[in-house]
């Protein structure tokens, strides 16, 4: 049966040339981008769904003023295995991030051109790639009349770009009922040119911002006045010490095994050289390992700040931006055995299972109680100009979904 599927897959390429140059022509960047959102690319989606052998197909609005019509939608199409009480979901964000500077781009970033094994157009990796992979999974059991044991489902989600708060968020919160407790996820939206990596953790984000306030005066005559500048550089240097305290490795998150606590973005202070700045600004990225919580690296944080106070006599403000704790899913997982077995099996890799420095919807759903694998065959073109996607990984990471579904129950 498996080869039967296989060979069915490799058929699929003018299939994938089809639905990558529907989906490119619809620019599905969010409202809060100034874009146009997902309603016109959900649409045609919709349509290719209903014509699809699926057992269910539905739309979930969430509203949202900015959007054109008003809402955010979230589609969702199951197909019944054998076994209904368990599903298995693809999911993938139908959204996609501005062209940005089109000088550039080669291509109309919203026009599909093919070239060989690739697809160029914006979104055409990022994440229509998992899409139809995760649609084509499907197209083959459908095609061929084969049943999996449970359910396979997709989810296709809004907002996933920016934060998901029109899409996996509400969608947790508010539909619950949506998912059973033993369902389990593979999120096509990450990975590496070899498909030997199998995304089980992340580490928590925290992004903070610091306001370091003195006095601004001349600066011909600094002592009366109190430079924030001077004390906000001590501070940055200071907070490298979170390094030594925090310094526990896990082999799970290569290359980078440690948590990392890094000063990033810094405010323009005044604008001449001779005045004595009375407030400095800057934000520092935390990327902090599971075995620690964000609260714990708050309380050093605020012990630092303490002693910049007193040695500077200047006032810290600290504000978070985002702090946002993962669970990891268990490496033993099913979910996690079946996608390594998978791509091995079609790639002939050898996919180990890791952790990411941050940042994916997995989090949402780990923290929720779901096992979640983020894999995909790719070349890291996302939020890139002349994005594009390859036919090839598009085709075989179809094959993994498959196999994954065949063995999940
Ligand atoms: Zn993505």
């Amino acid at each position: 049966m498996q080869k039967k599927l296989f060979k069915k897959i490799d058929t699929y390429k003018p299939v994938v040339i089809d639905l990558q140059t529907h989906m490119i022509a619809c620019p599905a960047v969010s409202p809060h981008s100034g874009g146009l959102g997902e309603n016109a690319k959900a649409a045609y989606l919709l349509s290719v769904l209903k014509a699809m052998k699926f057992d269910e197909v539905s739309v979930i609005n969430v509203k949202d003023s900015k959007a054109k019509d008003g809402v955010r939608p979230n589609i969702v199409a199951k197909y019944y295995g054998k076994d209904r009480k368990k599903t298995l979901w693809v999911m993938a964000h139908m959204d996609v991030v501005p062209p940005g500077d089109l000088s550039l781009w080669k291509t109309d970033p919203f026009k599909a051109v093919v070239k060989g094994d690739k697809i160029y157009g914006r979104g055409s990796e990022d994440n229509q790639q998992g899409l139809v992979s995760g649609l084509l999974a499907v197209k083959a059991m459908m095609d061929l009349g084969v049943r999996p044991p449970c359910n396979y489902a997709l989810l296709l989600n809004a907002d996933e770009e920016i934060g998901s708060t029109y899409g996996i968020v509400p969608l947790l919160k508010k539909h619950g009922k949506l998912f059973g407790k033993e369902d389990a996820f593979l999120v096509p939206d990450g990975g590496n040119p070899q498909g030997s990596m199998v995304e089980i953790a992340e580490k928590n984000m925290l992004w903070l911002k610091f306001t370091v306030s003195g006095k601004q005066t001349h600066s011909s005559t600094p002592h009366s006045g109190n430079n924030a500048h001077r004390a906000g550089a001590h501070l940055v240097v200071k907070l490298g010490d979170l390094y030594k305290k925090f310094n526990k490795k896990d082999a799970l998150f290569a290359p980078e095994s440690t948590s990392t606590f890094e000063p990033t973005k810094k405010e323009a202070n005044v604008p001449n050289v001779n005045t004595i700045p009375g407030t400095d600004v800057f934000y520092l990225d935390c990327r902090v390992l599971p075995c620690y919580t964000n609260e714990a690296v708050l309380a050093e944080i605020a012990k630092i700040n303490k002693t910049i106070e007193k040695q500077f006599k200047v006032k810290v403000k600290v504000e978070k931006l985002m702090g946002e704790s993962s669970k990891p899913t268990d490496k033993n997982a099913l979910i996690v055995k079946l996608t390594q077995a998978a791509a091995k099996a079609v790639y002939k890799n050898n996919p180990r299972a890791l952790g990411v420095g941050g940042g994916t919807v997995g989090a949402y759903l780990r923290n929720a109680g779901y096992p979640v694998v983020v894999f995909s065959k790719l070349d890291d073109m996302a939020h890139q100009p002349n994005e594009y996607s390859s036919i090839k990984n598009t085709l075989g990471d179809a094959k993994v979904f498959t196999l994954v579904a065949l063995n999940f129950k």
